[in-house]
């Protein structure tokens, strides 16, 4: 994305940031431009390039709102979020289509990520009756016991493109029914849609301050979102070597810190399998967002047995996706998000074509003639025969780029499964019960499939990963999500009338 000082375009909208309650102008006064990756002749809007001076006054809205919302109780929070869902509801078709605008997924795959964003609301707003804690009993006679939580605090929440609602409401709505108060920056590629998800929060009556939104340059709106002192939490998702300097600033103001990071995750297609449907799934798993999803499947180990037929059920297959605009119905893979990407992944695809004993089997080339000339298209490209140890099959590509790797059997293929520096997502093709179980037990991951494919998850489930995927917290689920956006407070009542002293009196 180009930096442009503030040039008025007739069409295109100049958008600002929000800052304790009021749309504001950076302070830099630049504005950066938010380009349709389908057709970058097409410019979404201008929008802010902050810097710390920006990030500066959001924490401080956000620490002036906060006495007052934490103090506000949970379930009247919680209305907040009821009537928020319902905005996203009723805004949906018009978010998604924004969505696919500036990011490029096909609008089937917006839409969803809106609705997550919709379900995420409506079930935290149920958690703001329970939000429970706990009693238990006290050791000591006439003391009762217990523990109740409590927010954390000022809360900055820093975001990835390829899911632009849906992961910054799986932060936004946790953080608020906890009682905090928020900054998000979304990541620059996609701005609007965190937009819009934070204009519907304003419109459902959340207070000013309580979410603030800062737009910029990851070293320049983000990197302070991890240094200023007010705030007490950092939530990120994005990749595994920015999370990395993420948690380190963090760590120098003993900020609380969860990452959501990278993944290399694998489709294990068994002899067994119904070949049809672990196709289909790996389709929809390695091009889906144009293989630009954490959980995409960009490894799919097969059975020597079945190999030959799997690659022929999905070359025919892959031959006839529909490559384009998302926002024509018929399209099925979209553009990737941007020069970068395209650089990227096209360097990958260099390195798979030059591995010893790799075959490019199918795609391989960016299209750029014709309706492509103005996107970032990339064919969806297989790769066969690769070795586990191949670059293609240990790093992160984040493209339509699949590969295929063959095993002997299931052991082999829980080896080659786990042998990566990630631990996101697995899938298993069978229909052998108790290979299923075995996998599921034996994979050092956070999300795993039978019969489906690696992507997929529900809001009401922990989503997350282990290894160099995260640092051992989970979004989603209640029970996960509290644990980051919630302290727990434990709590001793005395009612004997004399000085009672635990741990010395039993003794
Ligand atoms: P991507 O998701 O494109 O792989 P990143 O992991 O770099 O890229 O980006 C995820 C989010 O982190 C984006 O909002 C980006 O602006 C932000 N970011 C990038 N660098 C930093 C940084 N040094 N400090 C804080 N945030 C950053």
């Amino acid at each position: 994305m180009a930096t442009a000082r503030a040039k008025l375009n007739g069409k295109s909208e100049i958008y600002k940031n929000y800052i304790g309650g009021r749309w504001v102008k950076p302070a830099s006064g630049v504005l950066m431009e938010n380009r349709n990756p389908a057709n970058i002749r097409d410019l979404v809007g201008l929008f802010p390039a902050s810097t710390a001076e920006d990030v500066d006054a959001a924490v401080n809205a956000a620490i002036e709102a906060f006495p007052k919302w934490k103090a506000m109780p949970a379930p009247k929070r919680a209305e907040i979020l009821y009537r928020l869902g319902q905005i996203l509801i009723e805004r949906k078709e018009q978010f998604a289509t924004d969505m696919t605008r500036e990011m490029g997924k096909v609008l089937k795959e917006s839409r969803g990520d809106v609705q997550e964003a919709i379900d995420m609301t409506f079930y935290t707003a149920g958690e703001g009756r329970r939000l429970h804690g706990y009693t238990t009993p006290s050791e000591l006679p006439e003391k009762m016991a217990m523990c109740m939580r409590q927010p954390v605090g000022i809360c900055s929440l820093i975001t990835p493109w390829n899911f632009p609602m849906a992961i910054p409401s799986w932060k936004m709505m946790p953080a608020l029914v906890c009682g905090n108060t928020l900054i998000i920056k979304p990541a620059e590629d996609t701005p609007l849609s965190t937009i819009n998800l934070v204009k519907a929060a304003e419109e459902a009556g959340v207070p000013a301050g309580v979410i603030n939104i800062v737009m910029g340059k990851g070293e320049d709106a983000g990197a302070p979102l991890t240094r200023n002192p007010g705030i007490r939490l950092v939530s990120f998702t994005g990749s595994t070597d920015t999370g990395r300097i993420v948690a380190e600033k963090a760590a120098r103001t003993g900020k609380i810190c969860s990452l959501e990071m990278g993944g290399k995750n694998v489709i294990m297609v068994m002899d067994d399998a119904d070949l049809e449907l672990a196709a289909e799934g790996a389709i929809w798993g390695a091009f889906g967002t144009s293989g630009q999803r954490c959980t995409a499947s960009s490894r799919i180990v097969v059975h020597k047995k079945a190999y030959k037929k799997f690659v022929e059920k999905l070359t025919g297959r892959v031959k006839s996706l529909r490559i384009g605009n998302g926002l024509d119905r018929k399209v099925e893979v979209g553009p990737v998000i941007n020069e970068d990407a395209v650089r990227k992944i096209l360097y990958y695809i260099g390195v798979g074509k030059d591995e010893d004993g790799a075959t490019l089997h199918f795609g391989g080339n960016r299209l750029d003639r014709g309706d492509y000339k103005y996107g970032y298209f990339i064919e969806p490209t297989i790769f066969t025969d690769v070795e586990p140890q191949m670059r293609i099959a240990q790093e992160e590509i984040f493209g339509p780029v699949v590969s295929i790797i063959p095993c002997r059997n299931l052991e082999e293929a829980i080896e080659i499964g786990n042998g990566v520096i990630y631990g996101l997502s697995s899938s298993i093709y069978t229909q052998d019960l108790n290979r299923a179980f075995r996998a599921m037990e034996a994979m050092n991951i956070g999300i795993f499939y039978v019969n489906s494919s690696t992507i997929g998850a529900e809001v009401h489930l922990p989503f997350g990963g282990t290894k160099a995927t995260g640092n051992g917290h989970r979004e989603g689920a209640m029970a996960t999500s509290l644990e980051i956006f919630s302290e727990w407070k434990a709590i001793y009542v005395d009612y004997s009338g004399k000085l009672q002293k635990a741990q010395i009196d039993n003794q």
